[in-house]
Order: structure tokens, then sequence, then C-alpha cells
């Protein structure tokens, strides 16, 4: 019998386990710059948040990214990341 892995993440918002497909991720990247991975495919430090706006809106007050990544996020990336859901 095969094990399967399943990834895990946390949500920095809500704090929520979830399989990581659930999430949007940010990563930053080896430069410092922070972007958002929808293909899950960039290298980097990434943190997760669910795909909805209440937990943006969490985490955007208690500036979940900056304790994610322990530095200072711009304030556009959830500009970005909000854009993204409502789409
Ligand atoms: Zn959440």
């Amino acid at each position: 019998m095969i094990k399967k892995v399943i990834e895990l993440r946390t949500c920095i918002a809500c704090r929520t386990h979830k399989h990581k497909s659930e999430f949007i991720r940010i990563v930053r990247d080896t430069n410092g710059n922070f972007s958002i991975d929808s293909r899950g495919k960039i290298q980097g430090h990434g943190a997760y948040l669910c795909k909805n706006l209440e937990c943006l809106k969490r985490a955007k007050k208690s500036h979940g990214l900056d304790r994610a990544f322990k530095s200072k996020v711009d304030s556009t990336i959830y500009d970005a990341i909000e854009s993204i859901l409502q789409n």
C-alpha cells in the first residue's frame, strides 16, 4: 500500500489546516520580491491564505503576511490578492 503524503498548510488568518491546493500561496523569492503563486511553481518561502475575502481582510488587519515572512510586506500584495479573489 502506498501511503500518500497529504500536504496540509495553515491559513495565516484563520489558522485552518487545509490541503495546499485550497489556498492562495504568497511567495518571497530569492531576491526578496513578493508575488502570488497561482500555479504553485515559484521557488521560495511561502505563506498560505484561504481563498476568501474574509481571511484576506483579517490577514491585512493583523499584518498576517508581515508575521509570516518576518518582514514588512507591501500592502499592494493584499490588493493583488483581492483582485484575484474577485475574479
Ligand atoms: Zn483562512
